[in-house]
């Protein structure tokens, strides 16, 4: 977070969260000042401006100040860090058999993750309320105030509206187009809910959780075809609708007839994701004791060396490739990351397509570009969602709302921002 907390110099309004406040909390949430010295030395705010503040965000509980375990002769230096109990994020990644919901403090540490089982078909209301009551139980279980959930994080897995927090004629989603997700968990968890394409969240995921290099393309292949983008400051990049990044119904090079369920012809979603590798094998996405058979059937196809799987895997690839590398030469991305069932399958996939992009694209493209499968198992939405949700805490705005929703309980007195100016 040090290239984007937020903290940037714009003149303090009335109301607003004191500059001196912001650059105080900024230090500490993007490690760069742990101590008071340090705080003061970074900042070149006063000594004493910088007591008056540590001491007011310890007051309200957002920071806290514990003796350091490093030995060092003489007093032992009190180290500031966010306090694990100023506050919850709450991640959910919806997808078309499960959802994964996630509880996180301010610091982005995991407290809970579970997967609920709710197939994305049976429709909003019935997948929502089911994540909603599971983070309740989550909440519960880790004695975690239902009351100081700052922000809920959702991913869908189609086109989203970012600024209505909805999603917008999503394929295979029935019931979804235009239902308020938002309004829908912020009445059951009530906090600001952020809605978001799950790729999204994945790709910011993959430069908070797993330190890739920006600009980074992250490109999911699962029920559909879908990427995200992180520019080179770290922003996730939704262009001006929402709609960055809605890779799936771009033609495919080999220009295949394959309908696709969008009404058009030749999708690469349609030809090459893993719900039209099962398809082609003849191998149903789930049965009723396994959600998730189809994921297991072709895993162990491809792990026994079937030719007619491998063969599937590789055009898929191949065809994926190609759609890549004219990402590639369009973003120029530092790192290119494939998620979803079908990346995790032994090297196959990921070696088909960094050959089809090294064949395509220009040498100043992709001489320090890293082809990669994801190294977080299924949970980098999650953690993007946690990495946005802490983002957003912080923010002046975000700021502004936590400092108003204190006092601590042990505190019930307001405690007076101080204004140093
Ligand atoms: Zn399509």
């Amino acid at each position: 977070m040090h290239k984007d907390d937020g903290y940037t110099e714009e003149a303090v309004g009335p109301g607003s969260v004191p500059l001196a406040l912001r650059r105080v909390l900024g230090l500490v949430v993007s490690g760069a000042a742990t101590n008071r010295a340090e705080i003061a030395r970074r900042s070149g705010l006063a000594r004493s401006t910088v007591g008056q503040q540590v001491d007011h965000l310890v007051g309200t509980g957002i920071l806290e100040e514990v003796e350091s375990r490093r030995s060092v002769r003489g007093r032992p230096p009190r180290v500031l860090t966010i306090s694990p109990q100023a506050g919850t994020i709450a991640a959910i990644d919806v997808d078309t058999a499960d959802s994964q919901v996630a509880i996180a403090d301010l610091t982005r540490r995991i407290i809970a993750r579970e997967t609920v089982v709710v197939r994305i078909d049976a429709g909003p209301q019935a997948v929502l309320d089911a994540v909603s009551e599971r983070l309740q139980r989550l909440l519960k279980d880790n004695n975690r105030d239902p009351g100081r959930v700052r922000e809920v994080v959702v991913g869908l897995p189609g086109p989203v509206d970012f600024q209505q927090g909805c999603a917008v004629q999503p394929t295979g989603m029935p019931g979804w187009d235009g239902y308020p997700v938002a309004e829908h968990l912020q009445e059951r968890l009530h906090a600001p809910v952020v809605v978001d394409n799950d790729v999204n969240l994945m790709a910011l995921g993959e430069v908070t959780q797993a330190r890739m290099e920006t600009p980074l393309l992250c490109i999911k292949i699962a029920t559909g075809i879908g990427s995200g983008l992180i520019t080179a400051t770290g922003d996730v990049y939704r262009g001006a609708d929402g709609a960055a990044g809605d890779i799936g119904h771009i033609r495919a090079v080999s220009g295949s007839n394959v309908l696709c369920a969008c009404g058009n012809v030749g999708c690469v979603g349609a030809l090459a994701s893993h719900r039209a590798v099962l398809r082609s094998l003849g191998i149903p996405e789930s049965t009723e004791d396994d959600p998730l058979y189809g994921t297991h059937e072709l895993a162990r196809r491809v792990a026994s060396g079937d030719p007619t799987a491998l063969h599937a895997v590789r055009q898929a690839a191949t065809e994926i490739g190609e759609v890549v590398a004219m990402l590639v030469h369009m973003f120029n991305p530092r790192t290119l990351v494939l998620a979803g069932p079908l990346s995790q399958l032994r090297d196959d996939l990921v070696s088909a397509v960094r050959a089809a992009v090294y064949q395509r694209a220009l040498p100043l493209a992709t001489r320090k570009l890293t082809i990669t499968a994801t190294q977080l198992k299924g949970g980098s939405g999650l953690h993007g969602g946690i990495a946005l949700g802490t983002r957003d805490v912080f923010s002046p705005a975000g700021l502004a709302r936590l400092l108003a929703a204190e006092p601590t309980p042990d505190r019930q007195d307001r405690v007076p921002i101080p204004d140093p100016e």
